[in-house]
């Protein structure tokens, strides 16, 4: 096959019934769960207040959310998802590589070309179904090819964020002031500049977007990225104002543009079925682990779970088991990839299951994440510090034991420890993987035990977090409210970029305008 020409496919009802003068935001995500699951439930909570949503994608993409698309269309939600086949051949992707998270690092370039491949086909099949025609593009801002799909279409772009104002502004200040510069210890401690409050980072933990990586090409990637976030018409981001207005705020002057906080956005799936299945299909019977958090007191099971990508090597998933047990503390624990583990760990975790048999349930797959969070007996979260987990906790109004494993998670850790007094760090310093290359890292039990003890016991300091966690979660639920500043930002969006209003700001100056 070559560039363009795959067949689109519209999978499900799509909407046909629309408001011809709706804002019509085309979503242009990235197929990892944690840039995926936001940017959906973002276009979601957009056609909830009027816009029509087109989310397009590979096949690896719409696979991962047509059941949560599906069923916002079936309750009447405005929302496509359309389908277009990657072109392996000509962009070097071998055949089934097709998830950003499972890609090896040496196909990673092909990949990237593979989806702005899909430029043309995209372009094409929206000018083919129109009217309505796009009225913005809402692009992950690993997607840079969006910039010339927006200007071909002579629609405004916004880039989409699920990283916290704080973390994404540290980020920018690190490249823009080359924090870095004469600076050969790549774990040397840095101030990040251009903030009031001083933030120590080291350039493993936070190099910026890609950069570090010793291979010209993803170097020019980086590049790429950087002028289409600068070039951007604006920004989504999956964090509410009232949590970190300062940084949001900060980030706003710095890049010129105007930044609408729209979340959590997680919230759309509230009190819905699609809670439990809110980004995959559990490998548990959902309703079976509520049951089981059912007999357990208020506020008394840790949760314990590194996202959708990090895998923990055989030594510490027996540190991690074996902290766990000692705490003492009920639990649930989401373990990646169990059957990849070999016989001897296997093993272990099945006799830890039978020892922990009532107070602590494995589960070997994805985990409802969202729905356990929200569960009345759950009073922590041993997280990864992925944003979304971290937003999803404060939702919650969890305290959180920290421990990133790479990319933003370190921001995101100082985020909850630092700036919002709500974690308690394991005291990981050195990322997993720094430069493409993996890293012996060691949490031991004793370190593990401490953290969760700490986090789930009494005292002053955890009770201290514990009112923190609650009361930032009554804001978060609050924004998301009618009259609430996430609310008011998918409000001002749809109307913003309703036909007529929307070809205005590209006549003008789209920056300006907002
Ligand atoms: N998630 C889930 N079940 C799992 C693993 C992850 O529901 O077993 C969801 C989680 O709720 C979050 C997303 O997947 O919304 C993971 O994003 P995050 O930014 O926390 O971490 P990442 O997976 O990107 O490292």
């Amino acid at each position: 096959m070559t560039s363009g020409q795959g067949q689109a496919a519209i999978l499900g009802r799509g909407d046909d019934a629309h408001d011809t003068k709706a804002a019509h935001f085309v979503f242009v995500p990235l197929n990892e769960h944690g840039h995926l699951i936001p940017a959906v439930d973002t276009a979601l909570l957009l056609a909830t207040h009027g816009a029509l949503c087109t989310i397009v994608g590979p096949p690896s993409t719409t696979t991962r959310v047509r059941h949560t698309v599906e069923s916002a269309q079936q309750s009447g939600l405005p929302v496509r998802l359309v389908e277009f086949p990657l072109d392996y051949a000509e962009s070097g992707l071998p055949e089934g590589a097709d998830y950003a998270d499972r890609i090896e690092p040496m196909h990673m370039m092909s990949y990237y070309r593979a989806v702005a491949l899909l430029r043309g086909p995209i372009e094409r099949h929206l000018r083919a179904h129109a009217p309505p025609f796009p009225t913005c593009v809402v692009s992950d801002f690993f997607n840079p090819w969006t910039a010339e799909l927006a200007a071909s279409l002579g629609v405004p772009r916004l880039s989409f964020f699920s990283i916290c104002a704080f973390s994404i502004l540290c980020q920018h200040n690190v490249e823009r002031f080359n924090a870095y510069d004469g600076v050969e210890d790549s774990n040397a401690p840095v101030v990040v500049p251009g903030l009031e409050r001083s933030f120590v980072v080291t350039r493993a933990q936070a190099p910026g977007f890609l950069r570090g990586i010793p291979i010209p090409e993803w170097e020019e990637l980086a590049d790429y990225i950087e002028r289409a976030r600068a070039e951007a018409d604006g920004v989504i981001v999956n964090t509410f104002l009232e949590m970190e207005p300062e940084y949001v705020a900060g980030y706003a002057e710095a890049r010129g543009m105007k930044v609408w906080t729209v979340g959590p956005v997680a919230l759309y799936h509230q009190g819905a079925a699609t809670l439990a299945s809110r980004g995959n299909v559990p490998a548990v019977d959902a309703a079976e682990c509520l049951r089981w958090l059912d007999g357990k007191e208020p506020g008394s099971v840790v949760y314990v779970s590194f996202g959708s990508i990090s895998q923990a090597d055989p030594k510490q998933v027996v540190e991690l088991a074996l902290g766990l047990e000692a705490s003492g503390h009920p639990f649930v624990w989401v373990v990646r990839n169990a059957g990849g583990y070999d016989e001897a760990v296997r093993a272990f975790l099945r006799e830890l299951e039978a020892r922990v048999a009532g107070r602590g349930l494995l589960i070997r797959g994805w985990s409802p994440q969202a729905a356990i969070l929200s569960h009345a007996a759950v009073g922590g979260f041993v997280t990864h510090c992925g944003w979304n987990s971290t937003l999803e906790a404060v939702t919650a109004g969890l305290p959180l034991v920290t421990w990133p494993h790479f990319t933003d998670q370190f921001l995101n850790e100082k985020m909850a420890v630092e700036v919002l007094g709500i974690g308690v760090s394991v005291g990981v310093k050195e990322p997993l993987t720094y430069q493409a290359v993996k890293k012996e890292i060691l949490v031991g039990r004793d370190v593990v035990e401490a953290a969760v003890r700490s986090v789930m016991g009494g005292g002053e300091e955890a009770e201290g977090r514990r009112r923190r966690a609650r009361a930032l979660a009554a804001k978060a639920r609050a924004a998301m409210e009618e009259g609430g500043s996430s609310q008011a930002n998918l409000l001002d969006l749809v109307k913003r970029f309703e036909t007529g209003a929307a070809a205005k700001q590209v006549q003008g100056s789209v920056v300006d305008g907002i």
